[in-house]
């Protein structure tokens, strides 16, 4: 099985040959055509499995396909002039992000973001930026402000723009959760079900896990639909 058997979208294709990447591992060539479908995923898989492309590539294909968001692409200044010609007063308007990513730490964030960046840098208009704990609000606000269409985040920090407006999650399109398990291990289960609570129904949901048995096991099935499950 290829890349291209599998029906990606050109741009994707044509990122993954300048990376390297020949074949799909095993839990791309099973995650690809149902996550490109559309449907719900819970899959068990370690670290360097090839995880990450699993949910991305697929999640790219489908945001690459779909209309772009109204002010995608306005800049800040641009915003602010659109606001001012149409006599109102320039404000903070908050993201609207198409696919959030919850990681359970600030380097599996920051490693989500750099694969983005690469498998998606034929496609202009998806931008990813990680939104961590630590990272100084003003930098946060600056990359909010930019409406990307993809948010890599941590929980906590995640919340805190969520509760204050800087963030709303009515047009979201696929949740990931990554490493789900390890997030519940950190004591994140009220958070991301405080997150969860505030996507529509209708996303697609994805949850990456070592192990789907126990607590993470209830929470995979109370958040999706019909999932296919995936045990490598
Ligand atoms: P992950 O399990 O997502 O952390 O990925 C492990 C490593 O494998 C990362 O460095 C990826 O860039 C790389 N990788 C993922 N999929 C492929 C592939 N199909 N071919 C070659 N390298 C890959």
């Amino acid at each position: 099985m290829s890349f291209e058997a599998l029906g990606l979208h050109a741009s994707i294709l044509k990122a993954l040959t300048d990376s390297g990447y020949t074949t799909p591992t095993p839990v791309q060539e099973q995650a690809l055509p149902a996550a490109m479908a559309g449907k719900d995923l819970l899959v068990s898989s370690q670290t360097g499995s090839g995880k990450t492309a699993a949910f991305m590539l697929p999640s790219l294909h489908r945001l690459a396909e779909m209309a772009p968001a109204e002010s995608a692409g306005r800049t800040p200044n641009q915003e602010k002039q659109a606001a001012q010609a149409r006599g109102e007063r320039p404000r903070f308007k908050a993201a609207q992000p198409k696919m959030l990513v919850l990681t359970p730490t600030r380097e599996l964030a920051l490693q989500v973001t750099t694969n983005t960046d690469k498998y998606a840098v034929n496609l202009r208009r998806l931008k990813a930026v990680a939104i961590l704990g630590g990272m100084p609000y003003p930098k946060q606000m600056q990359l909010l402000s930019r409406n990307p269409e993809i948010i890599v985040a941590t929980p906590g920090r995640l919340i805190d723009h969520m509760e204050s407006g800087k963030i709303d999650f009515s047009q979201l399109e696929i949740l990931v959760l990554d490493e789900a398990d390890r997030m519940l291990d950190m004591g994140f289960i009220d958070d991301i079900e405080k997150i969860v609570a505030a996507t529509p129904a209708s996303r697609q949901t994805m949850l990456f896990s070592a192990t789907l048995e126990g607590t993470v096991g209830n929470m995979a099935r109370r958040i999706t639909k019909d999932p296919m499950t995936i045990e490598i």
